[in-house]
């Protein structure tokens, strides 16, 4: 049994980005991302923190821009358009959630596509179905580099995503159609869900249920993909399967934390420095 070891993937991906915003460095230019904050969730302010600490031990500059909970779709609007126009930024990523008053795809939609490191923006979206290549949530995209590093072979895998959202489900299972994989996306209303991931080379799980997935669905020898990242009872953080049942029958596993996680953190810090180098990520 293999562990998908995202922790170490990404720290080497690290040290390759250091040297790449040295490099920019050494040519004037200063990797800056911004981001928008609105509100005061508990849990953005974490995810908040922790980003601004990635990028400034890799030497890229965050700007922050702080509004309060009542902020109006205008006024956010105005000020992304004001970061797309200003040169200094090369990446502009939103805190989600925003708050419930906005609509959050009209605020995506004011992103200029070109700075949008999260790749959550309908065009780049849009790009992944279409083949070209764009900014990828990350992710999807860390998932995709994950499984790339450990040569896991999709061509015609028969690959089962638990979980359609925008940013994980949908586009995880466009990239893996794009790599020649047979691709089932299953959510809450799929029938037989059991008897789809018993046929499974590949299973991608991204439902936000912990420790939810069992051996008893999964093929011997698949992959399993946990995207989950959840709170057991006990207040530890869990993924979407069932680890120590699931690692015992599976050929290989990613853990939480350790996996998807790290990769998912690694890609924006990746992708935040493509955008510097005026390059873009592959579809
Ligand atoms: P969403 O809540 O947006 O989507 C969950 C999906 O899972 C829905 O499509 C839902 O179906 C489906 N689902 C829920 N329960 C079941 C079930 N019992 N059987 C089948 N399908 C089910 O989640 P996200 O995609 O945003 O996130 C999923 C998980 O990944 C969460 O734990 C989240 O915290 C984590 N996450 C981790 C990241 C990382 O960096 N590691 C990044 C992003 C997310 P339906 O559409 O029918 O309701």
């Amino acid at each position: 049994m293999t562990i998908l070891d995202g922790k170490t993937l990404a720290k080497k991906m690290t040290t390759t980005l250091k040297q790449r915003v040295a490099a920019l460095q050494q040519q004037q230019i200063q990797p800056k991302f911004a981001v928008i904050i609105a509100g005061t969730d508990p849990a953005s302010e974490i995810y908040l923190r922790n980003k601004v600490r990635r990028a400034e031990r890799l030497g890229i500059e965050v700007a922050v821009f702080r509004f309060p909970a009542n902020v109006t779709a205008t006024t956010l609007i105005q000020q992304i358009q004001q970061l797309n126009q200003d040169a200094a930024i090369h990446a502009i990523m939103l805190e989600m959630p925003l708050p419930k008053q906005l609509d959050s795809q009209t605020i995506i939609a004011a992103i200029d596509p070109a700075k949008d490191a999260d790749g959550i923006h309908p065009l780049n979206l849009g790009r992944i179905l279409t083949g070209q290549p764009g900014l990828l949530p990350n992710t999807p995209y860390g998932i995709m580099q994950l499984l790339q590093a450990y040569q896991i072979p999709l061509v015609g895998a028969n690959a089962v995503v638990v979980g359609r959202s925008t940013i994980v489900g949908k586009p995880i299972a466009a990239l893996l159609t794009n790599q020649h994989a047979t691709v089932t996306l299953a959510h809450s209303r799929t029938k037989d869900l059991t008897g789809l991931l018993q046929q499974a080379d590949l299973i991608v799980a991204a439902t936000g249920q912990p420790e939810w997935l069992h051996a008893n669905a999964v093929k011997a020898g698949a992959v399993v993909i946990d995207v989950g990242m959840n709170q057991n009872a006990a207040g530890q953080l869990v993924g979407d399967v069932a680890y120590d049942d699931v690692a015992a029958k599976a050929g290989a596993i990613t853990p939480v934390p350790g996996g998807v996680g790290p990769m998912t953190n690694v890609m924006l810090m990746t992708q935040i420095v493509a955008l510097a180098e005026g390059s873009q990520a592959n579809a």
